[in-house]
C-alpha cells in the first residue's frame, strides 16, 4: 500500500493559516489547513500586504474596463492594478517545484472563485463574480497545476480531484530528482495505471507507448516527454463514467475470487455510485480490504486505491 506520500509544495493564501493580514483584520478558521499542515509543506503570500497595504486597510474591489481588469480601492481614489500584476508577476516567475495553490475565495487578489466584479471604479455597479487578479496570473502562469480556493474545496469532487493532483504531481517532482533509468519509470508508471485511466484511457495509452519506446531515446528525454504528457493527462478531471469504468477493471482481478453475493453486492454500489448515492469512498474501501484480503500486491501498490493520506479524507 502507498503509504510513504511525498509532500506537496502548496501557494496558500496567509489569511488561511490564521495570519491577520485581512481587510478587516478577522483571523479564518479554515480545518482543513490544519490536517494539510502535516503532508504539505507551504509557501504563504497575501499579495495586498505585500505591496504594502496596512491591515486593517480600506476595501479593493476589482472593476472590468473594456475587457481589463483592475483593482481600486474607492476610499483612496488609487488605482493598484500595476501594483499588484507587477508583485504577482514577480512572486510567480521566482516560484520554484510547486505542485499547487490554495488560495481564499472572493478575495479581489486570491480569489479563484466568488469574487466580486464592478463595472466602475468606486465598486458601486456589480456586473457578476469572477476570480481575483493575484489568482488570475497564477493560473496563467501554471495552467497544469491546480489552483483552487478555500470556497471550492467545500465541494467533496473538487476537493478530491485537487488533493489527488497535488499529491501526483509532487510524486511526479520527487521521482523526476531520483529516477535514473527507464526501468524506474515503468514501475512509476504501473503505479499509476488507475489512476491515470480514471482521468483518460487514450492519456493512458499515449504514456504506456512512450513508455514501451523509452529504449530507444536518450533516458531524461523520455523522462521529460513522460512529466509534460502525464501533467496534461492530470489537468482534466475524471468523471463519474471514467471512474466507474477502472472499478470494473479493479474489480476484474478480484472476480474469481469473490462469492456470488459479494459480486452482485459489490455491482450494485456501482450503480448506487452512477446515481450518486454512494460515495467513491465505500467502493475504494471495499477495493483496499479485497487487496489485503487477497495479498494483491500489484493493487497495494495503485495510487487510485490510495491517492492522497485517508486523514485527508
Ligand atoms: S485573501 Fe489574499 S490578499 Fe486577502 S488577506 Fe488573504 S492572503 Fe491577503
Amino acid at each position: 500500500m502507498w503509504t510513504n506520500y511525498p509532500k506537496p509544495r502548496l501557494v496558500i493564501s496567509a489569511c488561511l493559516l490564521g495570519e491577520n493580514t485581512r481587510y478587516d483584520g478577522n483571523p479564518i478558521v479554515f480545518p482543513l489547513i490544519q490536517k494539510l499542515s502535516k503532508f504539505c509543506e507551504f509557501v504563504k503570500v497575501c499579495p495586498e500586504v505585500d505591496i504594502g497595504l496596512p491591515v486593517p486597510r480600506d476595501r479593493i474591489i476589482v472593476y472590468r474596463k473594456e475587457e481589463k481588469l483592475g483593482v481600486f480601492q474607492p476610499a483612496k481614489k488609487r488605482d493598484l492594478t500595476e501594483e499588484m500584476l507587477n508583485f504577482s508577476k514577480k512572486f510567480l516567475e521566482n516560484l520554484k517545484d510547486i505542485d499547487g495553490f490554495l488560495l481564499k475565495s472572493r478575495s479581489p487578489s486570491c480569489g479563484v472563485s466568488g469574487t466580486r466584479w464592478y463595472k466602475d471604479r468606486e465598486g458601486t455597479f456589480p456586473i457578476g463574480r469572477g476570480k481575483g487578479l493575484f489568482a488570475i496570473e497564477a493560473e496563467k502562469m501554471f495552467p497544469e497545476i491546480p489552483v483552487e480556493d478555500d470556497g471550492r474545496l467545500h465541494d467533496p469532487f473538487i476537493r478530491e480531484n485537487f488533493l489527488t493532483k497535488i499529491f501526483s504531481l509532487a510524486d511526479l517532482r520527487e521521482f523526476s530528482t531520483t529516477a535514473e533509468s527507464l526501468k524506474d519509470l515503468i514501475v512509476f508508471h504501473q503505479r499509476y495505471k488507475y489512476l491515470l485511466m480514471s482521468y483518460s484511457p487514450e492519456g493512458l495509452k499515449k504514456l504506456g507507448q512512450l513508455v514501451a519506446s523509452g529504449n530507444k531515446f536518450p533516458f531524461n528525454q523520455t523522462l521529460q516527454k513522460y512529466k509534460t504528457l502525464f501533467k496534461k493527462v492530470l489537468s482534466q478531471p475524471p468523471t463519474k463514467g471514467k471512474v466507474t469504468n477502472v472499478f470494473l477493471h479493479v474489480f476484474g482481478h478480484f472476480s474469481s475470487k469473490l462469492t456470488p453475493g459479494e459480486k452482485k453486492h459489490f455491482l450494485w454500489l456501482i450503480e448506487r455510485y452512477k446515481k450518486g448515492k454512494v460515495s467513491k469512498n465505500t467502493l475504494l474501501e471495499i477495493l483496499r480490504a479485497w487487496t489485503f484480503r487477497f495479498e494483491d500486491h500489484y493493487l497495494k501498490n495503485q495510487v487510485f486505491l490510495n491517492p492522497y493520506p485517508l486523514e485527508l479524507e
